[in-house]
């Protein structure tokens, strides 16, 4: 698996252009925003989950085209199995293009995932960190099973997607 992938969004965010290992990755993932499965012509923003999340992307990208420079972002993109850290680079390209690229920082697989009967669960996750938010508090999948007990079960988030303060705050000042 290539460690980075790109895609290019025209002056409408529509996905123009991908590379990298692309398929790899969009295989690997099950669609959460940057990282999911694109298809070529279609808007970026139809991948993108949670109103909160959008807007705040919304306003990288403007900051992005209308200052011509470029803005990194740490996020990430997990998968059932693996613990995936990112860096986003959002770039200008002539023209009000954008060049996203998304490269992998490190990759840690879960050991706390089981076979066998799934409790499927309603939570609220962040979209940008992947967090839960269990009892007031934002928590990585590993804490919030134990705090709901769930070690001896299978767990399946399903998740609303929303996007932590911490994430937020993050988002904004990179904007
Ligand atoms: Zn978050």
């Amino acid at each position: 698996m290539s460690a980075c992938v790109e895609y290019r969004l025209d002056e409408q965010d529509r996905i123009v252009s991908v590379g990298g290992g692309w398929d790899d990755f969009a295989r690997a993932n099950d669609g959460a925003h940057l990282c999911g499965q694109a298809l070529l012509g279609s808007s970026f923003w139809d991948h993108v989950t949670g109103e909160s999340l959008s807007q705040l992307l919304g306003l990288i990208f403007r900051q992005v085209r209308e200052r011509g420079e470029p803005i990194t972002v740490p996020s990430r993109c997990d998968s059932p199995e693996i613990v995936r850290h990112l860096e986003v680079r959002i770039q200008p390209l002539p023209d009000h293009y954008l060049e996203i690229q998304s490269c992998i920082n490190s990759e840690t697989p879960r050991t706390q995932w089981r076979g066998g009967d799934r409790v499927r669960m309603l939570l609220q996750m962040c979209s940008w960190c992947n967090r839960f938010h269990v009892e007031d508090q934002w928590l990585e999948i590993e804490e919030a099973i134990e705090r709901l007990r769930l070690a001896d079960a299978d767990f399946i988030p399903r998740s609303s997607h929303g996007i932590c303060p911490d994430c937020a705050d993050l988002l904004k000042q990179s904007a």
